[in-house]
Formats: structure tokens, sequence, C-alpha cells
């Protein structure tokens, strides 16, 4: 049996656990410290506990279950990782740097079971669902590879769950994974500065908007019609656009005063970004009255993925377009193409022809 992974504790399942081998609670504070603030990777790091109990640990609990295989560096500054599991399951993690903000785009899944056309994780299939843990841990890594382990990031972390896999359709884990960090104790990156991008899991986004505290949320579109929608995302089938609207309606009253959500739109070139598709898309969500912005996402070629990027001129006339019908809409900078980190590049597989910086 796989030893009990520490990252996916939250501080009172810490606590139970450190009384289950006869230590005082006390102890549980420091260790949650350890892990989730200083983001030591080891218990042999852990100096501030006594040897003994360093050895209970390690005899009966684990804190690093992630094998690094690669690392990739952009130009551009962004980070890709391919990660292993225990069980040789591949993981992969972005992290991006910005002036302002650092993010991370983590993975919720190993491969996805999502059949999105354009989308290179597609083609793997589902591997497994993450656990928490294996989620937390993802972050913990990228921001000890950007500043040291135990350094405070300088920079605030936004987290966006739009690497491999549907955060959906591991609900429980993601969201546990999120109670974790929001810990002030810990890594203390509260839900607002999370981000879940969903295919359209309807049943999920009703579920999601009775959380208190829960992250933003993001919707995959693609297309402005059922029947391409079919076609690039066949999820569709089963939640079509009146449903999947229908259930961002009932989400936009659990917004805060300032607060939108977002629909991506990956851009095709001759697949979704005709003038008439523009047009269809801001009638679409103008007929659902949606208080919502539109990221439009440039395309990132990969092979064997048989589309093509929209020119630049014809990203910037869509997005005119939606404008002039009152729909907020911005284009999206694709970051770490170079390193197949971008949107719909991931892979799990190790590139030769990059250059791997471990
Ligand atoms: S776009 Fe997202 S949901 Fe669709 S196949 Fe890729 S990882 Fe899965």
């Amino acid at each position: 049996m796989q030893p009990l992974h520490l990252l996916g504790l939250s501080r009172a399942e810490l606590t139970e656990f450190v009384e289950s081998l006869d230590e005082p609670a006390y102890r549980a504070r420091q260790i949650f410290a350890g892990l989730q603030q200083r983001r030591l990777h080891s218990f042999a790091e852990m100096t501030d506990l006594p040897k003994e109990l360093r050895a209970k640990l390690s005899e009966h609990s684990e804190v690093s279950t992630l094998t690094l295989e690669s690392r990739y560096l952009s130009t551009d500054g962004t980070r890709r990782y391919l990660f292993r599991t225990h069980d040789k399951m591949p993981v992969e993690t972005v992290f991006i740097p910005e002036e302002r903000r650092d993010t991370i785009c983590f993975s919720s899944q190993s491969g996805c079971p999502l059949q999105c056309t354009f989308c290179l994780t597609a083609q793997l299939g589902l591997l497994r669902n993450l656990t928490a843990g294996e989620i937390v841990e993802q972050i913990i890594i990228a921001l000890n590879d950007a500043y040291g382990v135990s350094v405070k990031p300088p920079r605030g972390t936004n987290l966006v769950g739009m690497g491999a896999g549907e955060p959906f359709l591991n609900f429980e884990a993601l969201l546990k994974a999120i109670r974790v960090m929001k810990e002030p104790s810990g890594l203390h990156i509260v839900p607002n500065r999370v981000t879940i991008s969903t295919a359209g899991i309807v049943p999920r986004i009703r579920e999601l908007a009775t959380i208190p505290d829960r992250p933003h949320l993001a919707v995959s579109l693609a297309a402005p019609t059922d029947e391409l929608r079919n076609e690039l995302m066949p999820i569709n089938r089963k939640w079509p656009l009146r449903e999947l609207l229908s259930a961002c309606k009932e989400f936009e009253k659990s917004l805060k005063p300032n607060e939108r959500f977002t629909f991506e739109y990956v851009m095709l070139a001759g697949v979704n970004d005709s003038d008439e598709q523009a047009r269809q898309l801001a009638n679409l969500l103008n007929r659902h009255e949606l208080r919502a912005k539109v990221n439009l996402i440039p395309h990132n070629p990969a092979e064997p993925l048989p589309y093509h990027p929209s020119p630049v001129e014809r990203v910037e006339l869509f997005r005119e377009i939606l404008e002039s019908k009152g729909v907020h809409a911005f284009v999206r900078k694709p970051r770490g193409r170079d390193i197949l980190a971008a949107c719909g590049q991931l892979a799990a597989r190790s590139t030769p022809h990059l250059v791997a910086i471990t």
C-alpha cells in the first residue's frame, strides 16, 4: 500500500494522523508549516523535529511522490515540468512568470478522458485521477524551482486548473487540494486566486456555484453552435450549449460584484474564426445575458493535430466583432510555445529536440 501522502492533508487531518502516532498535536503544526509554508521536501530537512519522530513519520508517510523527468525553459521565462507519479503516470505543470504575479498551471488528471480534437492531452486518454497531494505537490515543486526551498515568492501566485485533465471529473481531490492550499499557515493561496477551467461538466458547474469560498470558473467553448462543438468537443453531445449556458447563467448568481466568469475560445484557422461565427458567439452569449468575458486563445500548433492558428488579424477582427456586440473579449498571449507548454500542447512526452534543463 502507498504510504500516506502528507501534502494532501488539511491541518485537521494532519493533527489526527500525528495523534494516531501518539505524538502531541503541536507537532502537526510544525509539520504542516514545514511542508506547506517552508516547502521542505523531505523529513530529513525538518530539523525542528526530533530524529525519532522523523523516523516514525517516514515509516508511515511520505512528503514527496512526484519524480521530475524533464524540465524545459522557454525564452519567455515559462517553465514546463514533466513528472512521473509513484506508479509512473505522467503529470505536467507549467510555471508562467509575469510582472506582477506568477501563474502556475496545474494538472488534475494524468491524461484526460475527454476527446477535444484540438488538444494533444486528449490523445493519451485517461490514465488516472491525481490525488489532492499530487496536485499540491506540483505547486510546491514549481515554487521551489523558481525561488528556492523556503524562499517566499516575491510576487503573488495565481493558479489555473488548465493543465492536463478535466478538473471537474476529479472534483473531490481538486476541492481538497484547494482547501489545503488556502491555509494561512501553509501556502496561503486563496480560492480567489484560483481559476478552474472546464470543458462543460454541467452538474459540477451548478455544484461549484453553491460552494461559498470557491475558485473562479472558466468554460472552454471553442464553438458557437452545437453542430461544430459536437465535433470539436464531443462532451457537447452530453451537455449541449443550451444546457451549458443555462448552468452558467445559474452560476452567475454566485458571482461577486466585480467578478466575471470566462469563456475560453481557442481560435482555429478556417474552423471557428469567421465573422459569422463571431456574430453567432456574441448572439449566443447575449441571448443568455451572461456577465462574462471571452478569452480568445490562439491555437498552439502541435503535431499531429490537424489545425492551424488563426492569423493575428483574424483574431483581432473576431475580437472587434464581439466587442461591437457588447461582449468583452481579450486575446490571450501565448506563453511557452517554444517548449510546448502552451494551451493544448501538453502531451506528456519527453521532447528530445528541446533542451531539457535537468
Ligand atoms: S482540452 Fe482539456 S478537457 Fe479537452 S481533452 Fe484537453 S485536457 Fe481534456
